[in-house]
């Protein structure tokens, strides 16, 4: 068959795309949704290149060699068959010039007579005319291409779009698979480290090691809670760096989204950082954060960027920008 999955807690989705493709019943789209941190990305690339390798073929459905020309170029990200459309740097929005650049390539011939694939990870970030592109490739999908949308808010997404896909659903693994791969890639902790990443492994993995975010998330319910001014605050992430600060509080933001994911349209409250939010008021102050991200760096005052940030999370208007 297919050869090890990914990560173990992908045993069965990947199982069932080695089943598939035995059978040639491979569908033209997928639509790979989780939690941020399961390693979604990994698995869509893993799947790319088994469908891409050129020891495949004649019906065998084997694990990616990794020798040959096909699984070089997937791992140096030149190979022709394989199309990734990303979000833009400064607006992270994925644009629908990207989108139909890449879906033009799609229709063309093979480069190396197999397959075309094209991958978009974090797919809910579709301008409105981008999903539009993308849809109407989905709908009329050309011969032996497969398209891989990968999405922790597939809720973002035009029904229209998700419906066109097969969908993978990986959940966050079950805590004590999850914290036996931990202990397996080093980590002391790995329960306290789940925790703080929601239950996501990869994330786990990432937080274990950084010090940071074993601080932050104490620091933001200290802040949130009105425990420490949003001065003090700032003063003790300052040493950090605002980048990492800003991107821990990113991540923490996240975490709490996808754990809250079903009260999402319901408007409940989501219990964090020590008390509750909405969702509304979580995407408020991540679009808060974003825009800190996007600002002209030159000449920065980092401290004032983090109070902005951290009043943003209290619901304050931010100090008028000097
Ligand atoms: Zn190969």
């Amino acid at each position: 068959m297919l050869g090890e999955a990914p990560y173990p807690w992908f045993g069965d989705v990947w199982d069932r795309f080695g089943q598939s493709l035995a059978q040639s019943r491979l569908g033209h789209a997928v639509l790979i949704v989780g939690p941020a941190g399961v390693g979604k990305l990994a698995l869509a690339e893993s799947a790319s290149r088994a469908l891409l390798c050129r020891e495949r073929g004649l019906g065998r459905v084997s694990a990616p060699c990794g020798v040959c020309d096909a699984c070089v170029q997937v791992e140096r990200g030149s190979h022709p068959d394989l199309h990734r459309v990303e979000a833009d740097d400064k607006t992270g929005v994925i644009g629908v010039g990207a989108v139909r650049e890449i879906c033009a390539q799609l229709l063309m011939t093979s480069q190396m007579a197999g397959y075309r694939v094209g991958l978009f990870p974090n797919v809910e970030r579709c301008s409105v005319s981008a999903a539009n592109s993308l849809l109407k490739t989905l709908e009329e999908p050309p011969p032996n291409v497969f398209m891989v949308l990968v999405s922790a808010r597939p809720g973002r997404l035009p029904a229209t779009i998700r419906s066109r896909c097969q969908v993978w659903r990986c959940p966050a693994p079950a805590p004590t698979q999850a914290a036996q791969w931990l202990r397996e890639q080093g980590v002391q902790d790995a329960d306290a480290a789940l925790d703080r990443a929601g239950g996501a492994p990869l994330m786990a993995l990432q937080v274990s090691g950084d010090p940071l975010s074993a601080s932050l998330d104490a620091v933001l319910a200290a802040t949130l809670t009105g425990q420490v001014s949003v001065a003090q605050a700032a003063k003790q992430l300052e040493p950090y760096g605002s980048e990492a600060a800003l991107s821990g509080v990113l991540m923490s933001i996240d975490t709490v989204l996808a754990s809250g994911a079903d009260h999402l349209a319901s408007g409940l409250q989501i219990a964090c950082f020590g008390g509750s939010r909405s969702a509304r008021q979580l995407y408020a102050w991540r679009d808060a954060v974003l825009r800190e991200f996007v600002r002209d760096r030159t000449g920065l005052n980092e401290l004032a960027t983090l109070e902005r940030v951290l009043a943003a999370g209290r619901g304050e208007a931010p100090a008028a920008v000097t």
